[in-house]
């Protein structure tokens, strides 16, 4: 029998725990949201709270639904106050020891039953899996940004994880409204795999001085259709993220052509992350966003 899922616990509450932690407490779960200081857990509430107002005033929910979802959200600041949860999902920062750390200071605070995923967008499940005590129920929920408005989940099995544990991920992300598309646990899965060399493809582009940020983001906009340009969304991943990815890959397939763009290594040494940071390839400080090249 497949695990119901009533109660999410979520670790990070930064972009993306933020968003899962909306969409969650929206579809009518419990929500307990962690991050290590309260402070945090405050700021990602608030970021719930403007992002529901945000979908009040475009008339896709009542102001009695934003009401009922923040009303569902309930801070833990330790990961004890995950214990009573079904689900627990980690979306903290994309760094294998981060969340090997996470991971083994968590198993203990979890009832039996709990499954355990994590939303890293590159990083080996097999292996995350390996720092638990329960390999065969656990998972990749890997949601993309922004949470509330992409319809896609990646699904990613470890070598352990069982059926019922799949099963009761895959209904969950059903209840939340969305589809699912199922990965093999290799890096970077499915999305980022093909996303990540094409965006440190444009960062390249720049470095080597064929195109400017602008003409850059112009020319896959109108020459390709992209709803963004490549550096106006690496900004909007964060490009600690980005960097991470590209080092998953380039590790983990052992092939050059996934060498992290020396430019992308200096943006993220020099603290611009992109948006999070206010500053990336654009600078957001101002009333609009002005490129920083
Ligand atoms: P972020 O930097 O916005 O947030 C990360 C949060 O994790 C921070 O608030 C940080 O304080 C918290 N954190 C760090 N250590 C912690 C700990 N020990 N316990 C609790 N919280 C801790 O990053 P993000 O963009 O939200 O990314 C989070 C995860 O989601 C990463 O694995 C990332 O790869 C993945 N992801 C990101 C995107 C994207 O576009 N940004 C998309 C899909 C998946």
């Amino acid at each position: 029998m497949a695990t119901d899922i009533r109660t999410v616990g979520v670790v990070g509450a930064g972009q993306m725990g933020n968003g899962i932690a909306h969409v969650c407490a929206l579809a009518g779960l419990e929500v307990r949201l962690n991050d290590v200081t309260e402070d945090r857990i405050r700021q990602g509430l608030a970021t719930i709270n403007g992002n529901l107002a945000r979908q009040v005033a475009k008339g896709a929910i009542g102001d009695d639904d934003r009401k009922a979802a923040l009303g569902r959200i309930r801070p833990a600041v330790d990961k004890a106050g995950l214990a009573e949860c079904d689900l627990v999902i980690e979306a903290a920062t994309e760094n294998e020891e981060v969340k090997r750390k996470i991971l083994v200071e968590l198993c203990p605070a979890l009832s039996p039953h709990t499954i355990l995923a994590t939303n890293t967008s590159s990083i080996s499940i097999t292996r995350l899996a390996a720092a638990t005590d329960r390999p065969e129920r656990f998972i990749g929920i890997h949601f993309m940004n922004p949470v509330p408005v992409m319809q896609l989940v990646e699904l990613i099995r470890g070598i352990a994880t069982e059926d019922p544990t799949f099963e009761a991920a895959k209904a969950f992300i059903g209840k939340l409204g969305k589809t699912t598309t199922t990965a093999e646990d290799f890096p970077a899965f499915i999305v980022n795999r093909i996303l990540l060399p094409m965006i440190n493809e444009a960062i390249y582009v720049l470095y080597e001085g064929v195109g400017s940020v602008d003409s850059i983001d112009t020319a896959m906009r109108l020459g390709a259709n992209h709803p963004m340009g490549p550096l106006q969304l690496a900004d909007f991943i964060g490009l600690d993220t980005c960097l991470s990815v590209m080092q998953v890959l380039h590790d983990g397939l052992a092939d050059t052509k996934y060498r992290p763009c020396p430019l992308l290594v200096k943006y993220v040494e020099a603290g611009w992350l992109g948006r999070k940071a206010k500053r990336g390839f654009y600078d957001y400080r101002g009333e609009h966003p002005v490129p920083t090249r």
